[in-house]
């Protein structure tokens, strides 16, 4: 005899998100049948998940149309550009920036067909304009596609300082990588970003 409809139908849902392989997949099934509470707390989360959006400002995920980063009046107008919304956390977590954030989601990858159109260069001049940056970090990986994307994303961007981290951050690593005091470091020793 074969399981329930049901039972397939969660075991090949939840097998088909990263990380999950079918052994796992066939457990956590297993584990939601006999614990009815649990299993009404992910669904209400999973629900609650549809609130969440993209700061129009600057791309951050949020409840609502302006991030808690954007709608802070006291911020520093200084920028740092990341891939993600998790290095924002990160960031966040160390507790030392008082800058703002944007995100960008992707990095110029001809192989990969990500071209430079996917980068949002007129959202991020918009941003420089309404929240008067005075200084752009670039929090980008150093290797080859962070390179090509940062220098597409600030060409022709004039009268504002730019900056990058310093070279003591791994080659190719996410900033999310990095432990509150090396970030915090890294941060606090950016040099300039030679165009
Ligand atoms: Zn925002």
């Amino acid at each position: 005899m074969k399981p329930p409809k049901s039972y397939i139908k969660l075991r090949e849902a939840l097998n088909s998100l990263p990380e999950i392989g079918p052994i796992t997949a066939e457990r956590l099934v297993q584990y939601l049948i006999f614990n009815r509470e649990k299993r009404e707390n992910l669904i209400n989360s999973l629900r609650e998940l549809d609130r969440i959006g993209l700061c129009k400002f600057c791309g951050m995920i949020c409840e609502g149309e302006i991030c808690e980063v954007c709608a802070d009046e006291n911020r520093e107008n200084v920028v740092l550009v990341v891939r993600s919304p998790f290095e924002v956390f990160r960031v966040e977590d160390s507790g030392k920036y008082k800058g703002r954030y944007f995100v960008i989601y992707h990095l110029i990858s001809p192989s990969e067909g990500i071209s430079a159109e996917k980068i949002p260069k007129e959202k991020f001049e918009k941003f420089l304009e309404n929240f008067k940056i005075s200084e752009i970090i670039i929090g980008l990986p150093n290797d080859v596609k962070g390179e090509v994307t940062a220098y597409f994303l600030v060409e022709g961007i004039k009268g504002i300082k730019i900056s990058r981290l310093p070279s003591g951050v791994p080659r190719g690593e996410d900033i999310s990588s990095l432990d509150p005091y090396t970030l915090y470091e890294a941060l606090t020793n950016r040099v300039p970003f030679e165009l």
